[in-house]
């Protein structure tokens, strides 16, 4: 058993109580170099540099690995080196101790013979070091998350985990069909987890994170009594303290005064750094409680268990936290990572038939903004997903996925997490038009009008063909969504109108539309100055075409 991971994780500790629970004996691979060159780590970089120090690392930990059965905790930056860590898979069982960045510079700050920290900034050298070495050390074959909290907490999922890995082993903690995607962003990253009884696996999961802490579960009237006793039986069965936030439902939810309320019963509740919090619920819920989240003593780590299809596909990853303003939607807010997301699929199938349409009109977009492949599954299988078959958890899984690639490539937005949008600078103009009324249209159903719109503007501007542009109206067609302009009950506005409340998106940048487009379904491109008078043409046509 190898221990990688950075100074500080927890090796040593960690390693010599796993070793004790095994019945090995503990190598501690920093001890065994000072010893065979009569010198200190720091003294050795002093004299002889890293390299020399790494090519001498890699031959120590090379012979221990032929040593026989035993627990082994490597240096930090052991498991960079390639060689290094082909004879780590050729000879052991490598677990990845993966910090939490507050405890490790609580940790290494008591020690100051770190010689990689010996800088101006250790604070910042040691952000940076850890997320260049994250990627690496995820290829671990175990990883651990080593949180504040007893090291016995840590040995113990360490010893679950090896179970699952070495022997199959599921424990109750792990139901057998559940999918899981990783988000990987550095010391940030994180998993979701998907399938039907996700939801109970909240306690052992966030007891990794939080052992011995508090949850606060934030969630609204309409899911409180489905969910939210399963939930605080799962984290109190494994000896987590809960507190519950109860909010009224509905869109008007994520403003100031709800905002204030939840942060203040948070705070009456003493949650603290150590602690987390817990969104239970839609979309709604995961923007108010991600925002209170970040907000609360500059930030508290939280958990998403979304509820409604359009959160388990899309607003529970991310970290766009957020509540609305008199202004508009969303214009308040804060990138705020989750620790964990939990998307139980099972739990949508209390939701109303027209919320899980407009949760799909999301899922639909991540095929046809780039994975065809996936939207031909969709047009073979989304009875399968609507009925709740294997069909559903492959298609949470297949959108997290995607989700997750773009939000690595791009967390804050500033290029390719754009694409995210087809369809939602019409859809948010449309929505803005209807004010927000959910009576008449919601969220996923703009969207899928937008998407609709957006493949149409397309094949005027001679990009897409018509045939896909059919094929992607047939498909929103048959699930129940709506795909023209006039599908949306009450709409007036004309094209000036649409194109103004346009203007008014979030996606306007210094006065420029910014558009998703598609030279084909899976194929999608941000469109930056787009011409208004195009735009003009093509509402005015689909108006007229509406009214036909
Ligand atoms: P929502 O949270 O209002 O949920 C819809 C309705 O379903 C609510 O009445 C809710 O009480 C109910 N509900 C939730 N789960 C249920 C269940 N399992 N069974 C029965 N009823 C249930 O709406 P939503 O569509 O989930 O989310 C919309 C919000 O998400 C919007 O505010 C939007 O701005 C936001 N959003 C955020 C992001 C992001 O990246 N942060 C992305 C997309 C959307």
């Amino acid at each position: 058993m190898v221990l990688v991971g950075m100074m500080g994780a927890g090796k040593t500790s960690v390693g010599k109580r796993l070793a004790t629970r095994l019945g090995l004996p503990f190598v501690d691979a920093d001890a065994e170099i000072e010893a065979g060159a009569q010198l200190s780590i720091p003294e050795i970089f002093e004299r002889f540099g890293e390299p020399y120090f790494r090519e001498g690392e890699r031959r120590v930990i090379a012979r221990l690995l032929n040593g026989g059965p035993q627990v082994l905790a490597t240096g930090g930056g052991a498991f960079m080196n390639p060689a290094t860590r082909q004879a780590i898979a050729a000879n052991g069982v490598s677990i990845w101790l993966k910090p939490d960045v507050d405890v490790l510079l609580a940790r290494v700050r008591k020690k100051a013979n770190r010689p990689l920290l010996q800088t101006a900034d250790p604070e910042a050298t040691l952000r940076r070091i850890l997320a260049e070495r994250s990627p690496t050390y995820a290829l671990a074959d175990v990883t651990i998350e080593s949180r504040e909290g007893p090291h016995e907490s840590v040995v113990e999922l360490t010893l679950r985990r090896l179970d699952e890995t070495l022997c199959g082993v599921r424990t109750a903690a792990a139901p057998p069909d559940l999918r899981r995607v990783e988000v990987p962003l550095g010391s940030r990253a994180y998993a979701i987890h998907i399938g039907p009884g996700a939801i109970d696996i909240a306690g052992p999961e966030i007891a990794t994170i939080a052992a011995g802490g508090k949850c606060a579960i934030v969630t609204d009237a309409n899911v409180a009594p489905l969910y939210l006793d399963r939930v605080r039986a799962s984290l109190e069965a494994a000896g987590l303290a809960t507190v519950s936030i109860v909010c009224p439902p509905g869109e008007s939810t994520k403003s100031y005064a709800e905002f204030a309320r939840v942060c203040d019963a948070l705070i009456a509740a003493r949650i603290e750094r150590r602690d987390v919090v817990v969104a239970l619920g839609g979309g709604v819920i995961g923007d108010l409680a991600g925002f209170c989240a970040a907000s609360l003593r500059r930030g508290v780590r939280f958990v998403q268990i979304p509820t409604t299809l359009l959160s388990q596909v899309d607003s529970s990853v991310g970290g766009k936290t957020g509540i609305n303003s008199p202004h508009g939607k969303n214009l308040v807010g804060a990138f705020h990572q989750p620790s964990l997301v939990l998307a139980d699929s099972g739990v949508l199938d209390t939701l109303s038939p027209r919320e899980f349409r407009a949760g799909y009109a999301e899922v639909a977009k991540y095929g046809l903004l780039g994975d065809r492949g996936f939207f031909e599954f969709l047009e073979a299988r989304f009875r399968e997903v609507f009925s709740g078959g294997p069909a559903r958890s492959e298609a949470i899984a297949t959108s997290c996925a995607a989700k997750a690639r773009v939000v690595a490539a791009d967390e804050t937005e500033q290029g390719e997490r754009a694409l995210l949008n087809l369809g939602h600078t019409f859809g948010h103009a449309f929505e803005s038009l209807s004010h927000y009324d959910s009576a008449r249209l919601v969220h996923g159903e703009g969207v899928a009008v937008g998407m609709a719109c957006a493949f149409r503007f397309s094949r005027r501007l001679g990009l897409c063909p018509g045939q896909d542009v059919a094929r992607v109206e047939a498909h929103l067609r048959a699930v129940g969504l709506p795909t023209r302009i006039r599908d949306i009950p009450g709409l007036a506005a004309d094209a000036g109108a649409i194109l103004a409340a346009m203007r008014q998106d979030k996606k306007v940048e210094r006065g420029r539309l910014t558009f998703v487009l598609v030279r084909a379904i899976g194929e999608s491109f941000i469109a930056r100055d787009v011409d208004e008078a195009s735009v003009l043409g093509f509402l005015d046509e689909d108006l007229t075409l509406a009214a036909d």
